[in-house]
Parts: structure tokens; C-alpha cells; sequence
């Protein structure tokens, strides 16, 4: 209890803060053991004490309240196109590349680490990203560069041995000088961003390398050492790795016009960029850009999804955290049968969000050696991605009201959480564009698409609404011209990957989740659940003992 001059202070949560992100997360620590990475929950516990420190939530806060500025000139007029960013984004770049988030996945020489290594930083990566989500956009872009970098050995070669080092370095200079380095990507141009093919920015042979003239229109963390970017060849869109630094140490053109400024992200710099004959060097097929950078794309898409759990994780803790501490009419708002409904409802959405992202990483983990979990990863990708991150705006939204007012301030995190949320369902592929690639994935790898369906249906027989939804899906996606119904079906689609997902965490929320989302339901609004007290006090102790 504080007093002030003119009252005490009663009745207000205490921060959330000086707590481990892992193991209060029961949802999350079974999920991870259930996917193969039980040896990592010492690491991951240390990691979720670090990260739910005051002192980390300190610096999120800071690294947003203090926007990256561009520095295009120097007080001579000579250009300088740099950015600078806030000491507290350094230091979570630093946090996050030294425990390895930016590229655990890989083995020092860029092959696919195996074991549980997706599992284990994707685990990483949702705790930090409840903490700041703005700085994880180079962490992952660095982490998925590697996936198309891999198909030009020589350069991979050149950009491994600083990428695979655990440590960032954020110093403007040759990345193969430096102790580590971050990648990008520039895609989008003023004229299309879904529709890649449209890219006017143009590509030309200089000996062994090439000189790139355009624009892209979004090109986000441009302190980057180097970006995987699609130009023009005479063969077509090529995938061109365009560092900052050219081979003789001089700085390469690449002019950021200037910096977006952004609902939310606001850690993050996402520059207008123009590139006046920028060395690079090919990386794949001249006239196979797609297919090269849709290797990177495929990762960072996973990494939305990941983001937008942990978005909603941080929400639902805020808001129980909350409501275990505030009293009204005098019972705890957590005591309160209306309130326990909400935040067991929402403990639902979590439960089953985070059992389909780890599910989700698994397949990514075991896709290079087991073709069923490579087709579990290439239709369920889209799938995830539209479900989840759309499913994170409104679900920010009412974990904001959990906490009445205070939840709409930028004092505490939920104001910034909600502004954040939308970019992960806009970018990488926005919710339409995801809802097409998944009819992609059954018209092009229909067989192996077929099996993963007939996998889902085994793996939720018995549950409540299962059958039903599995049996629209399955006609749905099958049919020819079903692009005005994509959306219904990759969200019954996703639904039924989460409740057979859940189903191998814990059966009996499973249930709950099928009941709940499967079939017809009373209401779309958290709250309207069907769920009885028990089922409630259930939900809020996994979700935060
Ligand atoms: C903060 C931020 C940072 C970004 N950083 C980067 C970056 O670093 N590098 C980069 O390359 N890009 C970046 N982007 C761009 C982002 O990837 C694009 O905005 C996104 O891909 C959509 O492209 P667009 O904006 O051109 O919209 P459009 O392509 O015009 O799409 C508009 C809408 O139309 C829908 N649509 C498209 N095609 C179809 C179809 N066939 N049928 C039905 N609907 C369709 C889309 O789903 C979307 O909702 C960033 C964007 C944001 C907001």
C-alpha cells in the first residue's frame, strides 16, 4: 500500500514482471516436451527468466518509446544512409543473437540443425517476442536467409561463419569482418507486394557480379550487413544477395529514402530504399527469384505465427495477473463467474495456439528426413499463419479490457501489444494470400496434401464437432473453383490442426476446444464458451499456477 498526498493506493495489480516465462507456462513446457524437446527446458527456463525480468521488460519499452531515426546525410551533405537505433534495441538484439534465435536452427555450415533445435527456438522466440516483438523482425529474416542462401554454396560459404556465430555486432562495416551479422529482404515495390512477378527494379551482369537499379517500397531493419532482394534479370526474377558493403570495402548504393512510420513495430525501422546500380552477387537460378526466396519466406512464416502466440500469451498472463490482484464489488475479478469465463476462454485460444505452433515447428524439424512431416509443414504453413495471426488483434483487444482502462494506456504493454499484431498476418504473405497458397499446396502436392488430412482426422476421431469439420474441409478444399470459400476452410482447416495438436498435450482441453470452436458455438466473442466452472478453473491454473 503507497500513499499520496491525497489517498492511498489500494487495489491495483502488481507489474507482471521478475517471473519465468517458461515454466509458469504449463501449456507451453508440455507442448515443447511433447515435440521432442524435453532435454531443453533447463535452457528454456533460464531463458524464460531472463526475459521476464523487469529489467528486459524495461528495455522493450524503451526501444519503442524511442523510434529508430534515418540519418541520410552527414553535416557535409555526403550520404550516410544510416540508422540509429536506441541502446536498449541493441541490447535485445544482442539478448536474442546470443541465444542463438537468429540461427540455432542451422549447423555452422548451414544445413538443417535436426533434433528439436525448431522446436527449442521457437520456444525462444514466442517468449521474446511477450517482451518486444519489433527487433525479432531481423532475428528472423537472418535466420530464414539462410534457407535460401543455401542453394549458392560458395556464398554460403563467404556468410556462415559470421552468420552462425552467437553474437550481434552492430557496428557499420564489411560483414566479413564483423563478429556477427543480420540479413533482409526487399521484395515489395510501390507497384505490388503479393504480386512479385509485377517488380520493375532491374538486374545487370557486371563481370562475376551483378548492379541492381530501382526501388523497394518496404525494406525493413535496414542496418542490416545484407539483403536477399528479387530484381529483373534478362531470364527473369532473380534472387540477388546485395551486401552493404561492396568486395573492396567501399559502401555499396543502396539510398533509404525514408523510414515508415507504423501503427506499431515501432522498435523495428522499415525504410523506402532505392538502389542505384547496388553491387550483389545471384543467389539460385537466374529467373527462379520465387522459388529461391520463397525457401526464406516459408520461415519467416512460421516466425509470424510463433509471434502472434506469444503476443497473445503476454496478454492472457496480463490479463489473469490482473484479475487475480483487482477486487470489485469485493471478490477478486478472478472469482467473478463472468471474468473466469472470458480468461478461461481465452486460455483456450492459447492452449491451442501454442500446441499447433510446436506441432507446426516439429514438422519443420523432422521435414528434411521424414516426407509426411514435409507435407505436414508445407499445407499447414498458410494455414497457421492466417488462422493464428488473425486470430491475435481481437484477442489483444479483450485482454485489454480485461484490465479496464489501464489496459488502453501505453504505460503498460497491451496498448503496444495490440498495435503490433496486425503486421504479422499483413506481411510474409497477407490472409488471403495464405488462403491461396493453400489451394496451391493441395493442386500441386494433392497425394501427400490428401494424407496429412486423413492424418488430422485420425488424430481428433471421437472429439466433439471433429468429423464434421474435417468432412467441409476435405470437400471443400477439393473442389476446383473454391477461392470464395478458402477462408472458411483453411480456418476450419488450421481449427482442426490445433484440436488434433492439443489433443496429444492434453485430451481432456482438447475436448474443450472442439466443443467450443468446432461446433456451432453460442457466441464468437470470448466469454460465449461453453464452459463449466471446473473446466475454467482447469485452464487458468495451466495457464499461470
Ligand atoms: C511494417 C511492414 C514491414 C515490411 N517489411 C518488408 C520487408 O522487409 N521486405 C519486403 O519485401 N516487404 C516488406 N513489407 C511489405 C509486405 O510484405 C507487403 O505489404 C505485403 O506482402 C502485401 O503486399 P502489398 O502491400 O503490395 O499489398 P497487395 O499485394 O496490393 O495486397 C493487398 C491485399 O490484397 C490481397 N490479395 C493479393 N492478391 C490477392 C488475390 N489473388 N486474391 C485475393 N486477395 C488478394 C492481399 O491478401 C492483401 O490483403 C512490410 C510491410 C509492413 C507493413
Amino acid at each position: 500500500m503507497t500513499s499520496f498526498a491525497t489517498h492511498e493506493v489500494l487495489n491495483q495489480s502488481p507489474p507482471f514482471e521478475d517471473v519465468d516465462l517458461f515454466n509458469l507456462d504449463r501449456p507451453l513446457v508440455e507442448a515443447v516436451a511433447m515435440n521432442d524437446g524435453a532435454a531443453g527446458h533447463p535452457e528454456l527456463s533460464e531463458f524464460g527468466k531472463h526475459w521476464g525480468s523487469a529489467a528486459m521488460a524495461a528495455r522493450g519499452r524503451a526501444a519503442n518509446e524511442n523510434p529508430p531515426k534515418l540519418r541520410t546525410f552527414d553535416a557535409r551533405g555526403f550520404r550516410r544512409d544510416e540508422v540509429e537505433f536506441h541502446p536498449a534495441y541493441h541490447e535485445l538484439m544482442a539478448r536474442s543473437a546470443h541465444a542463438g534465435i537468429h540461427n540455432s536452427t542451422w549447423t555452422a555450415d548451414g544445413k538443417p540443425a535436426g533434433a528439436a533445435s525448431e522446436v527449442l527456438r521457437a520456444a525462444k522466440f514466442y517468449m521474446a517476442a511477450q517482451v518486444e516483438t519489433g527487433h525479432l523482425c531481423p532475428i528472423t529474416m537472418t535466420r530464414a536467409s539462410v534457407a535460401a542462401l543455401a542453394l549458392e554454396p560458395d556464398l554460403l560459404a563467404k556468410a556462415m561463419p559470421v552468420i552462425s556465430q552467437a553474437a550481434y555486432d552492430p557496428t557499420f562495416a564489411p560483414y566479413w569482418t564483423k563478429r556477427g551479422m543480420t540479413l533482409g529482404m526487399g521484395m515489395t515495390e510501390k507497384q505490388g507486394g503479393t504480386d512479385v512477378r509485377s517488380n520493375m527494379t532491374r538486374a545487370e551482369r557486371d563481370g562475376d557480379a551483378w548492379r541492381i537499379t530501382g526501388h523497394k517500397w518496404f525494406m525493413s531493419a535496414p542496418m542490416c550487413d545484407a539483403f536477399l532482394v528479387l530484381a529483373q534479370a534478362e531470364r527473369g526474377l532473380s534472387c540477388f544477395f546485395m551486401p552493404r558493403f561492396k568486395p573492396d570495402g567501399s559502401v555499396n548504393e543502396i539510398n533509404f529514402q525514408r523510414l515508415k512510420e507504423k501503427l506499431g513495430n515501432r522498435s523495428n525501422a522499415s525504410s523506402e530504399v532505392e538502389f542505384t546500380g547496388a553491387y550483389a552477387e545471384r543467389v539460385g537460378d537466374e529467373g527462379k527469384g520465387i522459388r529461391t526466396i520463397i525457401q526464406m519466406v516459408q520461415l519467416t512464416r512460421q516466425d509470424c505465427a510463433i509471434a502472434s502466440v506469444g503476443l497473445m500469451r503476454s496478454g492472457l498472463v496480463h490479463a489473469l495477473h490482473h484479475a487475480r490482484h483487482r477486487s470489485v464489488f469485493q471478490k477478486h475479478l478472478a472469482d467473478q463467474p463472468l471474468m473466469q469465463t472470458v480468461l478461461a476462454d481465452m486460455a483456450l485460444q492459447v492452449e491451442a495456439s501454442v500446441a499447433l505452433v510446436m506441432r507446426l515447428c516439429k514438422a519443420f524439424d523432422q521435414a528434411p528426413v521424414d516426407p509426411a512431416e514435409a507435407a505436414y509443414m508445407r499445407l499447414l504453413t498458410p494455414a497457421v499463419k492466417y488462422w493464428v495471426c488473425k486470430s491475435a488483434p481481437p484477442f489483444l483487444y479483450e485482454a485489454m479490457e480485461c484490465l479496464g482502462g489501464n489496459g488502453y494506456v501505453e504505460d503498460g504493454i497491451l496498448a503496444r501489444h495490440y498495435r503490433e499484431s496486425p503486421v504479422n498476418a499483413i506481411w510474409e504473405g497477407s490472409g488471403n494470400v495464405m488462403c491461396l497458397d493453400v489451394l496451391r499446396a493441395l493442386s500441386r502436392e494433392g497425394e501427400a496434401a490428401s494424407q496429412v488430412l486423413q492424418g488430422l482426422v485420425q488424430e481428433t476421431m471421437g472429439l466433439s464437432g471433429a468429423a464434421e469439420t474435417a468432412s467441409f474441409v476435405i470437400k471443400t478444399l477439393l473442389r476446383s473453383d473454391n477461392e470464395n470459400v478458402a477462408r472458411a476452410a483453411v480456418e476450419a482447416l488450421a481449427m482442426l490442426a490445433a484440436t488434433a495438436a492439443l489433443a496429444a498435450v492434453h485430451p481432456g482441453h482438447a475436448e474443450l476446444f472442439a466443443q467450443n470452436r468446432l461446433s456451432p458455438s453460442r457466441g464468437k466473442m470470448y466469454g460465449a464458451a461453453d464452459l463449466a466452472p471446473e473446466h475454467c478453473r482447469s485452464l487458468l491454473e495451466r495457464a499461470l499456477p
